[in-house]
């Protein structure tokens, strides 16, 4: 590991360090920022340290290409299942670079799946480079997707730059719709993830860590009926639909005393009455009920349902409920997530430890399907929150693109790891059957 190279950028906050460059050896907190120059002159971690500089060289040589497609998708942010655009432009780049382009793959018009067989033949290993790139309704790319375009693609170029001396299939898949909607789950559920030995990825994060708990989670879609009236001249021949919201929301904040700290129940009222002068006939909210347990998610489902049919007795309306876009817990892959450590290490990034409270993320569905990480690197100061205004305007700064960039070399190196290494694949397997099979 070459410290003198690495100068801390991101580093702003009183938990990340001195913005000062200093040795990591002498500083009580883990620099967590990419190196701000090219990344071939630093020194990979073994094993394969030749192939891997290569690779990095790759991932230096396509800096321009990797960060142009993450700033066009930030310049022109898409929400789930919308993103015609960021697909668009993925699929023409890897088509450059020699990919046999699916798009769209499966149901799904944004989804991408790209291939390219490694040039030593035979059908595994084939290891899975993952890219999100929807952006969030109103906000734009709060959640930074356009990094992990970038950097999913950049990933993939690097491979295919030397196809040739891999066995296997590269396989990239461009899996929408992660905000709302799990995608993954719906191409997992069309056979697009079916023969895949690893799913590898990027996201971006203010800290920098490879473990992460997300939280099983769905959206839920809760629409009450009622009957108009005047809300003056003759109200008592209404039914209110919007009591019944109100109902239902404070029902909720009461039951919140009762949940387990780490589980979540949140939501917005999407139509809440037309005037104030008509009692309203329809309201509509859209809530999502989450928990770091699976069973326990379930049991929070039941309760949530009885909750709206409570508001719905209360008020003499109906309710109709609609859960979707189901997110799993994470199936860790300890194997994988140490390969990631040590390779994110020889270029200065200090493994901060997962973050103490969690989202959720259809990556959790991949993890029950194949081998799996979900490591995150910082682009913004820690403290910057997620899904914000500030975190959306951190995702196409300096540090952004540098981390972006970062990301591409690392997935690629460790993706060259289980084309390399047999035994890996075979350890990263063991993890995945070795824990108890069931979300938990
Ligand atoms: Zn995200
Ligand atoms: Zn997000």
């Amino acid at each position: 590991m070459n410290h003198s190279t690495i100068e801390p950028q991101v580093g702003g906050g009183p938990a990340a360090g001195s913005q000062a460059p200093a040795s990591p050896d002498t500083s009580p907190i883990p620099a967590s920022a990419a190196p701000t120059g090219p990344l071939a002159p630093i020194a990979p971690a073994a094993p394969f340290a030749e192939a891997k500089a290569r690779l990095s060289a790759v991932v230096d040589e396509a800096r321009d290409e990797i960060l142009g497609l993450s700033h066009r998708i930030h310049a022109d942010p898409e929400p789930a299942f919308e993103e015609v655009n960021a697909a668009a432009d993925i699929a023409t780049v890897l088509r450059r670079h020699g990919f046999a382009v699916e798009h769209p793959a499966g149901s799904l018009a944004t989804a991408i799946r790209a291939t390219l067989p490694g040039g030593r033949g035979g059908a595994s290993p084939r290891i899975g480079i993952l890219a999100e790139y929807d952006a969030l309704p109103g906000l734009g790319h709060g959640c930074g997707h356009n990094t992990m375009a970038g950097s999913g693609v950049g990933a993939a170029i690097a491979l295919a730059a030397i196809a040739e001396e891999l066995p296997g299939e590269i396989v990239f898949l461009g899996t929408p719709a992660e905000e709302r909607g799990s995608g993954k789950a719906i191409m997992i559920a069309e056979g697009l993830f079916e023969g895949l030995d690893a799913a590898l990825l990027f996201h971006p994060c203010d800290r920098s860590h490879v473990a992460s708990q997300p939280l099983a989670s769905e959206d839920v879609e809760i629409v009450f009926r009622g009957l108009q009236a005047h809300a003056a001249a003759d109200p008592w021949r209404g039914k209110n639909a919007l009591d019944a919201m109100i109902l239902l929301f404070s029902s909720v904040g009461l039951w919140r005393q009762q949940l387990p700290t780490h589980a979540r129940v949140h939501g917005i009222i999407q139509e809440g009455g037309t005037a104030a002068n008509i009692i309203p006939d329809r309201t509509r909210a859209w809530f999502m009920l989450r928990s770091p347990d699976q069973a326990e998610y379930e049991s929070m489902k039941t309760r949530f349902r009885a909750l709206v049919e409570g508001a719905a007795l209360a008020t003499d309306t109906t309710a109709e409920v609609t859960f979707s876009g189901g997110a799993m817990t994470m199936h860790v892959n300890e194997s994988l997530e140490a390969r990631w450590v040590a390779n994110a290490a020889a270029y200065g990034i200090v493994d901060q430890g997962a973050d103490p409270s969690s989202g959720s993320t259809d990556m959790g569905n991949v993890s029950w399907v194949c081998p799996t990480i979900h490591p995150e690197l910082a682009i913004a100061p820690e403290g910057t929150p997620g899904h914000s205004i500030l975190f959306r305007d951190a995702a196409a700064t300096p540090a952004a693109d540098n981390t972006t960039v970062l990301a591409a070399a690392l997935v690629a190196q460790t993706a060259y790891e289980l084309f390399a290494d047999p035994e890996l694949v075979a350890a990263a397997w063991r993890d995945f059957r070795g824990d108890s099979g069931t979300p938990g």
